[in-house]
């Protein structure tokens, strides 16, 4: 090897360290310029009396061989609304199956962006998974109270012992209940599905804002006129973008302690096991009534007097 190779080569590796630190810098600086992703964490709860096409009790048992079939359109109908929130820009959802066992999801048919909670028991039952770090919460496929009509299924928590629930005097559906649940973790409803029934009784109690979607019209109990699918469809998709894409509107449904609980049972034996528990009164043979000042404590003992009555 000559001199002046020497020099050549000494020169060329000096371009190429000069060359490798230059690419470190500029990839250093990339990495220190790129702003983080702000997290858009929405929290969905779906129930299934109020998914598209369900119109009777045996398409949400799983005995019934109907079953089948309305699980793949609770599906449907979830995704629907998963793509609109994952276009506005949603960093996380989790799906929390709220319906009977909570098994009705099929895991692997949601959309795998998102995450999904299936199964039951869970403490906070149909808003199980939420908390203070989501900043929307959605209802897919929620049923209006008992004692609606016409309105698909229509109960409030349990059609077997439930005749109807008072918190501050207000006559409760589910929404309202969980929509609390979610105003305790300073989260807004911004959206719900269901039959018509269920979308007036949402904006009534959670708010004008609250973007309400029908997927179908109740006729009676087990009837009902389901829209056009594949409008519903977009429809879902669509107002789940628009919903997400509009948070600064929606505020967080908070109800004022003390929180006063009236519970309606069916029948006079249903209340009488909830006398065992310290500080609720019976206010009438079938009503018992509580009071407390955390709303997550009020509804875990309103869970707790349906779970007695159901074994009564
Ligand atoms: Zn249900």
């Amino acid at each position: 090897m000559s001199i002046g190779q020497k020099n050549i080569l000494g020169t060329g590796l000096i371009s190429l360290l000069l060359i490798i630190c230059l690419a470190i810098s500029v990839q250093a600086q990339g990495k220190i310029t790129t702003p983080a992703k702000k997290p858009l964490k929405v929290f969905i709860s779906v129930d299934m009396e109020g998914i598209w096409g369900v119109v009777h009790g045996n398409q949400c048992s799983a005995e019934s061989p109907e079953y089948q079939l309305a699980r793949k359109w609770m599906v449907e109908d979830t995704n629907a609304v998963l793509s609109g929130l994952f276009e506005a820009g949603a960093t996380e959802v989790v799906v929390n199956d709220s319906h009977g066992s909570m098994r009705n999801i099929i895991a692997s048919e949601l959309d795998p962006r998102a995450s999904l909670i299936s199964g039951s028991p869970k403490p906070l039952s149909m808003m199980e998974g939420i908390d203070s770090s989501f900043q929307a919460c959605i209802f897919v496929g929620y049923h209006a109270r008992a004692g609606s009509a016409p309105a698909i299924l229509d109960h409030t928590i349990s059609g077997a012992v439930i005749y109807s629930i008072k918190i501050n005097g207000i006559e409760m559906p589910e929404l309202g209940i969980n929509g609390a649940i979610a105003g305790y973790h300073q989260v807004p409803v911004i959206m719900l599905t269901g039959d018509n029934e269920t979308c007036r009784q949402a904006k009534e109690i959670l708010g004008s804002d609250l973007l309400a979607l029908p997927v179908k019209e109740a006729v009676g109990r087990f009837a009902a006129r389901n829209f056009p699918r594949e409008k519903v469809l977009a429809d879902l998709k669509e107002g789940a973008k628009r919903a997400l894409s509009s948070l600064e509107k929606f505020k967080p449904y908070q109800l004022k302690p003390p929180y006063q609980f009236e519970v309606n049972f069916h029948n006079s034996n249903q209340a009488e096991s909830g006398l065992l528990v310290p500080g609720v009164k019976r206010m009438a043979p079938r009503t018992l009534s509580f009071s407390t000042q955390d709303y997550l404590e009020g509804f875990k003992l309103l869970r707790a007097l349906i779970s007695l009555a159901s074994g009564s």
